[in-house]
């Protein structure tokens, strides 16, 4: 049995080359998209890949999409091996200080990024609890650490917003604690950080690729069983280093 592997938002960036690279690994990929025909879409881009790949609507801000998809997941499969909570978005306001932050934006981040993990693992555990040793990886970002946005010495000093990276600070939050409830199960639960990558997030700025990004998302969803929980772990952004884009380097990052 190969394993069945649910990621959300998987039909462009990050998402899709997470499930393009888990499909060639040989896991069966449940590409999830909140849109039918961008989802159908990625699953014939998929398949034409050569991975065995099936579209599933969900949306995590739709707590009734999401009961639908875990219902369906459980009458086809029965288990889930991994869950790669991958669904995000970044809003701003004005100029993009604190001070100009909407209350509206700050909600519409937060039900994304904060409220949809929780609510789709809480209506996938049952079915990852199946699992031999099931995997989840919440991909959040180095914007969400503490400890690097309030080094001087980080290059993410400059950087003062609301509404992501503090979405991503709660989702880093949420990670540890899920970890913390799972500790005597099989199952582990990191976040991830796959760098800044080039992709509609960030207007394709990011000096990074989308697939060098979810390379970060696979290595936490095909852990040992003698691997790390409670982590967030991926991209490095190396401060000073000469070329952003050739710093790859990838390890613990602080919470
Ligand atoms: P992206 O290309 O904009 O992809 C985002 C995906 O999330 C799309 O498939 C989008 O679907 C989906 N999505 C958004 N809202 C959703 C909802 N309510 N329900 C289901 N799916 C939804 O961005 P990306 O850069 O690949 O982002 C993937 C993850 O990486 C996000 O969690 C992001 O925060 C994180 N991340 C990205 C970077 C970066 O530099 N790019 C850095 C750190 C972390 P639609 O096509 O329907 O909008």
């Amino acid at each position: 049995m190969t394993p069945i592997a649910l990621i959300t938002g998987a039909n462009k960036g990050i998402g899709f080359a997470t499930a393009q690279q888990l499909g060639a690994r040989g896991a069966t990929i449940l590409a999830g998209a909140r849109d039918a025909t961008l989802g159908e879409r990625a699953e014939r881009d998929l398949r034409a890949a050569g991975v065995n790949a099936t579209f599933v609507q969900i949306d995590v801000t739709d707590e009734a999409s999401i009961a639908s998809a875990a219902e369906w997941i459980g009458k086809e499969y029965g288990v889930l091996d991994i869950l790669i909570n991958n669904a995000g978005i970044a809003r701003g306001d004005g100029d993009g200080r604190p001070s100009q932050t909407t209350l509206a934006t700050l909600r519409t981040v937060y039900e994304t990024n904060v409220f949809g993990v929780v609510a789709v693992t809480n209506a996938m555990l049952p079915l990852l609890r199946k699992a031999a040793a099931a995997r989840i990886v919440n991909v959040s970002s180095e914007v969400g650490s503490i400890g690097s946005m309030t080094d001087p010495a980080s290059p993410l000093y400059p950087m003062a917003s609301v509404p992501y990276p503090s979405s991503k600070t709660a989702l880093n939050m949420i990670t540890a604690m899920y970890a913390k409830e799972l500790r005597d199960t099989p199952i582990k639960v990191n976040a991830a950080n796959p760098g800044y990558c080039a992709t509609d997030l960030n207007g394709r700025h990011g000096f990074r690729t989308p697939e060098q990004g979810a390379a970060v998302s696979v290595h936490l969803a095909t852990l040992p069983a003698d691997g790390p929980t409670g982590q967030l772990w991926g991209h490095l952004w190396v401060a000073g280093a000469a070329d952003e884009a050739s710093a790859d380097a990838t390890g613990v990052l602080p919470w």
